[in-house]
């Protein structure tokens, strides 16, 4: 479903990415774990072109060739994001927030997109915040908010950017919790995640990446019990 051959990302002269190969089935939940700069953000920004990569690399996703163009519009609509920092329009309500995508983008009449806005808040368990702003609401409910904006656009793949990274200690469960539900709902999801626990239990599979390159990809069970790679054991070591 995300086909990817020979990924390699540079900033200036430093590489990024270092000829990645990843296939990601659809409805498959990989979780992308590893060191600081090793390349996790890039990898899946470049899933969304929010990245320029090289020429020579393969990305596709859904049958779409991520690149600039007429195609990015369909890659764009059907792969959602979520941020460490919420990135929520501090001037609308969660309410607008969460109907304004599907109604500039798609041109979803306005009583259709609030009734899909509002069954989306229930579904994250914040139907009650609808009408009030972003700066009211705590970190966990504000990231929630921000899945169900993107969850708006029906998206078929989600990625993840480290989304409880930003939350106080007690509010990274309710987001956990949100994803957990998402995860058995057929979407696609990629998720940067230091939640070792989540990934363990979530992930079909995760990716340890060191250095621009995936190290190691396996079954939680795999990378976590029996990890091959000296670096991965080193990484878990450190962070478990
Ligand atoms: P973290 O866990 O800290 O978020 P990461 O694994 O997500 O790290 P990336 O953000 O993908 O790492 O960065 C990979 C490497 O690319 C890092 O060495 C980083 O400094 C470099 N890098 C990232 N963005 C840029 C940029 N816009 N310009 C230059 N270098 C960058
Ligand atoms: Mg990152």
């Amino acid at each position: 479903f995300i086909h990817i051959r020979g990924l390699s990302k540079k900033y200036g002269a430093y590489t990024a990415l270092q000829g990645i190969d990843l296939d990601i089935a659809e409805g498959e939940v990989v979780c992308v774990i590893g060191p600081s700069g090793s390349g996790k953000s890039t990898l899946i920004r470049c899933i969304n072109l929010l990245e320029e990569f090289e020429p020579g690399s393969t990305l596709v996703v859904d049958g779409t060739p991520v690149a600039r163009g007429a195609a990015l519009q369909k890659v764009r609509a059907e792969v959602g994001m979520v941020f460490q920092s919420f990135n929520l329009f501090p001037h609308l309500t969660v309410l607008r927030n969460v109907m304004l995508a599907p109604m500039r983008v798609r041109g979803l009449p306005p009583g259709q997109a609030e009734r899909r806005a509002r069954d989306l808040l229930a579904r994250v368990g914040i139907a009650e915040q609808a009408e009030k702003y972003p700066g009211q609401l705590s970190g966990g409910q504000q990231q929630r908010v921000a899945i169900a904006r993107a969850l708006a656009m029906e998206p078929r793949v989600m990625l993840f950017d480290e989304p409880t990274s930003a939350l106080d200690p007690e509010m990274v469960g309710e987001v956990l919790d949100v994803m957990r539900a998402l995860a058995g709902s057929g979407v696609t999801m990629v998720v940067v995640t230091h939640e070792m626990g989540f990934a363990r239990q979530v992930a079909d599979r995760v990716i340890f990446m060191d250095g621009g390159r995936i190290v190691e990809i396996g079954t939680p069970a795999q990378i976590f019990d029996t990890p091959r790679e000296a670096r991965t054991r080193n990484f878990l070591g450190a962070v478990l």
